[in-house]
């Protein structure tokens, strides 16, 4: 029996798709990588998936896992393998609030998993905009960021346990709700942000927090990211480190999303060249709960902020959201970055990481230092300035691949020379690979390497990706 008739034996026939029914997974979301694999299979279970990897290796056949299909790196890319989507994978088993956890297959859309916790006034605080798509199994195998890294983490620290299921099908059952564990290596961060290479996420212990009771969200214009950086630290101090979110969005960011979005206003009368999305969380009631004269304290407290920073000249302009809908129409400004820096051709995404005080020094020497390489491309950034995230998109006039290569080495000289990484919250997948040839420490490619070869030694799982 061949591979197919086997895995349509074992999981359903309706579950094995291959053909024009795999057309949806045959791209990644940004269109750049496109390619038929040989079928795509969607489990019900962890001993799906192990019987699949098991037949997978008999058969000598490649394996791309696959959740969201959001990767932004073509981490999904699977021409001629064997995909595994995550997609019936979805059940959030338990939660248990006393723990603060909850207990997920890898196929739970963030979205869905923010609603079930928000019913126990608890929160997942992972969040990012494409979380009505992408999964818990995506989002551990990327480690993705988002906007509230500030104040929660990558995905890494909200995750306690995981279940893996590793290139020999073997079930690795490592799904500890403990906050210590000290025995032994931590093999749990292993398979979180390598993106599908070291074996198939399954299934996860999560870690829960409070869910805000109010927030206070403002849009702020400052005069230039120092300015930015002061509302940030008085802020943090003001509130005990509740800031949830610190987004910069420079005035040609804005300037483009309006042109895409006509129908979202523009935050100022002005148009300001530093623009920022700045949100406070608050959990406890006396933050929250509104006084006499229905003002919410935790808002009271932002203008009172914003108000003694514009006095001293470091805010320009601000506007705070007085309700739900105005708070969403701040965040969906942001929200777009992906589709309005994406969303036209061919670009170079770069997404760096520098010190928070090193973030204007890479942009003046990026600008400075790429208009010789890329003469008159677009450029669009967006940062998520609270962790020191920097999304910079160059779209060259003229894409050939020196000039696209003369970009890439160019952000990775300064980036490296900041102290900063080429490759913040997206991961490696195909796109970041010759950045990881080029920058990362050989010492510790080689490390990589080993790793890989010792749990994969076919190379059979997710080939191709983040290893040069
Ligand atoms: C509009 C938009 C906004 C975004 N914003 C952010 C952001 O702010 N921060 C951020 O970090 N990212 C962001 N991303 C990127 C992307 O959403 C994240 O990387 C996300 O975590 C990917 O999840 P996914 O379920 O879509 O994974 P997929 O795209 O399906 O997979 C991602 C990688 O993980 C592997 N993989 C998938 N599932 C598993 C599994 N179960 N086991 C092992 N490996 C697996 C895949 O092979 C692939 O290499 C954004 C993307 C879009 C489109």
């Amino acid at each position: 029996m061949d591979l197919i008739s086997k895995l349509a034996r074992a999981l359903g026939p309706a579950h094995v798709l291959t053909g024009d029914d795999t057309a949806k997974y045959a791209s990644d979301w940004t269109g750049t990588y496109v390619g038929a694999p040989l079928a795509v299979i969607r489990p019900a279970n962890t001993g799906e998936v192990s019987a699949a990897v098991k037949m997978a290796a008999e058969a000598g056949v490649q394996i791309v896992p696959i959740s969201g299909n959001t990767s932004l790196a073509g981490g999904t890319h699977g021409p001629g393998a064997l995909m595994i989507s995550m997609e019936r994978m979805n059940r959030i088993t338990e939660i248990r609030p006393a723990a603060r956890i909850a207990i997920v297959e890898a196929g739970v859309v963030l979205s869905q998993l923010h609603d079930a916790t928000a019913e126990h006034d608890l929160s997942f605080p992972l969040t990012f905009g494409a979380r009505g798509s992408a999964m818990i199994g995506g989002a551990l195998s990327t480690n993705a960021g988002g906007s509230n890294v500030l104040r929660y983490g990558n995905t890494r620290s909200l995750c306690l346990g995981l279940e893996v299921v590793l290139p020999s099908g073997e079930v690795l059952n490592l799904m500890s709700a403990l906050h210590k564990d000290n025995s032994g290596y931590d093999l749990k961060d292993l398979f979180i942000g390598a993106e599908g290479t070291l074996g198939l996420i399954t299934g996860a212990v999560l870690k829960l927090v409070p869910q805000p009771q109010a927030y206070a969200t403002a849009m702020v214009a400052t005069p230039c990211l120092d300015a930015a950086l002061t509302l940030l630290n008085q802020l943090q101090q003001a509130t005990g480190g509740a800031v949830e979110a610190f987004e910069y969005m420079p005035g040609e960011y804005m300037d483009a999303t309006l042109a895409m979005f006509p129908e979202m206003r523009a935050p100022f009368d002005t148009r300001h060249d530093v623009n920022i999305l700045v949100e406070v969380g608050a959990t406890a009631a006396r933050d929250a709960v509104p006084d006499g004269t229905g003002a919410v304290p935790i808002v009271t407290l932002l203008e009172q902020l914003l108000s003694g920073l514009f006095e001293d000249g470091a805010v320009l302009d601000a506007t705070v959201a007085q309700s739900d809908l105005q708070r969403k129409q701040m965040w969906a400004r942001r929200e777009a970055a992906a589709e309005v820096s994406l969303g036209h051709g061919p670009v170079v995404n770069n997404d760096i990481a520098v010190p928070l005080d090193k973030v204007a020094t890479f942009l003046d020497l990026a600008k400075t230092r790429l208009a010789p390489v890329a003469p008159d491309a677009t450029i669009l950034t967006v940062s998520h300035l609270g962790d020191g995230n920097v999304h910079y998109t160059v779209r060259p006039k003229d894409p050939q691949p020196e000039v696209i290569n003369g970009i890439m080495e160019t952000v990775e000289d300064i980036v490296l020379s900041l102290g900063g990484s080429f490759s913040a919250e997206h991961g490696i997948g195909l796109a970041k690979k010759p950045s990881m040839d080029r920058r990362k420490d050989p010492v510790a490619l080689a490390v990589m390497r080993s790793i890989k070869a010792a749990l994969d030694p076919d190379n059979r799982m997710n080939p191709g990706k983040v290893l040069p």
